[in-house]
């Protein structure tokens, strides 16, 4: 195991009715800005929870944050947090909201020219400053209620790109599991793949002799396998939402990925799908993973068998046969929950599998656990998948 520091200061508030809490846990005299979506929680009745929970609190609303929330719409809430002297977010929505949220709290106080370079010069600029953050999670997913980390998509350069930092690890994140009852299918299918996906990161990486690690790993995966269907069958059913929505946050929350080589590569490679084509996030990690499994079979021997074995019970035949028949299994479990998983099943042409290397190869980076992944490999994943 590698050597680790692990701190996750986040204060959960968990179950049913806990939306009261932002009575308690929202500061008294701060100036809050309350940042929220397309609209669904006027649908569903989180607005109204969330209004009679911080009655007499001097609260100013930007709504219209967008799934892969925009910079160009976060420069505005920019502008309101400015001009209005807000001293503290709260963020309610899905991930979007949130990571939108981040985004708001590290620029508000970015004293450098162009905020953008908080996401486009991640590795040189470290946020170290953001306004405080409080959050009511309306999509389980991103886990991005209990980690620092943001995605924002610039729409006028067509990139999608992440940053992380404690300063915007939410204060406290409430996790009412009935936000879930509304929730439209194609999300409750891309809040499990996106939360699996997220597991597999952290987990079928080379071999660190961390078995505490794995079977944290293996338990998550396990729950996503057998709750989530549950959830999409019956969206009244609350044990199963429960469930569902508090393995999205283990599964992004720091502790499963600590002491062990992460990956991110999917993702990596999904955030340029989403970028140049609008797909939703977990419908692009759905595509990428079995072509990232396929062409890392040799580095990820290891883990792809022990994951093949203790998730999905295959131990018989040789390596390569047992290998073809776990990314098979994992690509029955995410199409079985109605997720497609090729380029052409979004039609994708082939020409954004050159534009996608092209862009890993002007930026001059690799990716994956072993950062040895380049523009040829990245070729290869993507045309595993067309
Ligand atoms: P999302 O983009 O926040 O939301 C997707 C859709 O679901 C929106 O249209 C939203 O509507 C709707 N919705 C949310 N809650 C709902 C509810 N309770 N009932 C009905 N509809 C609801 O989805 P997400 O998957 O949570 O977030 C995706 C983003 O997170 C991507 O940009 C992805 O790259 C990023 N991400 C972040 C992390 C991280 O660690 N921070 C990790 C993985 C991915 P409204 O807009 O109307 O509310
Ligand atoms: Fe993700």
């Amino acid at each position: 195991m590698y050597n680790f520091d692990f701190k996750n200061p986040v204060k959960i508030c968990f179950g049913k009715g806990q939306i009261t809490k932002l009575s308690k846990e929202l500061p008294a005299n701060k100036k809050i800005l309350l940042t929220y979506g397309g609209g669904s929680i006027f649908k569903n009745g989180v607005y109204d929870q969330v209004k009679a929970a911080t009655q007499g609190m001097d609260i100013v609303e930007f709504g219209g944050i967008e799934p892969n929330p925009h910079y160009e719409t976060l420069m505005k809430a920019v502008e309101v947090v400015k001009n209005e002297k807000i001293d503290y977010l709260l963020a309610v929505g899905g991930g979007s909201v949130l990571d939108g949220t981040k985004f708001i709290a590290a620029a508000a106080l970015y004293e450098g020219d162009d905020p953008w370079d908080i996401c486009a010069k991640r590795s040189e600029i470290i946020v170290t400053e953001a306004l405080p953050i409080g959050a009511v999670i309306t999509l389980p997913a991103t886990g991005s209620e209990m980690n620092g980390n943001s995605v924002v998509t610039r729409v006028s350069t067509q990139e999608k790109l992440a940053f992380g930092s404690t300063a915007v690890m939410p204060q406290f994140s409430i996790l009412d599991p009935e936000v879930i009852f509304s929730l439209p299918d194609r999300q409750v299918a891309n809040g499990v793949v996106d939360a699996f996906v997220h597991v597999m990161e952290q987990y079928l990486t080379f071999p660190a002799d961390a078995p505490l690690q794995d079977r944290f790993a293996e338990g998550i995966l396990h729950t996503l396998i057998e709750e989530g269907p549950k959830v999409l069958a019956d969206r009244q059913n609350y044990e199963a939402a429960a469930n569902f929505m508090w393995s999205a946050t283990m599964a992004l929350n720091g502790l499963i990925g600590m002491g062990v080589p992460q990956d991110w590569g999917t993702h990596m490679i999904g955030h340029e799908l989403t970028a140049y084509h609008g797909i939703d996030h977990a419908r692009t990690l759905a595509i990428v993973l079995p072509g990232m499994m396929h062409i890392r079979r040799k580095e990820k021997q290891d883990k792809i068998l022990q994951y093949g074995e203790r998730i999905w019970n295959i131990s018989e035949g040789s390596v390569d046969e047992r290998i073809d028949q776990t990314i098979q299994k994992t690509i029955a479990f995410f199409e079985s929950v109605g997720i497609k998983t090729t380029l052409p099943d979004y039609e994708v042409p082939n020409s954004t599998i050159e534009k996608i290397t092209n862009r890993f190869e002007e930026r001059g980076m690799k990716i994956g656990e072993k950062v040895d992944i380049g523009p040829k490999e990245i070729q290869a994943i993507l045309e595993d998948r067309l």
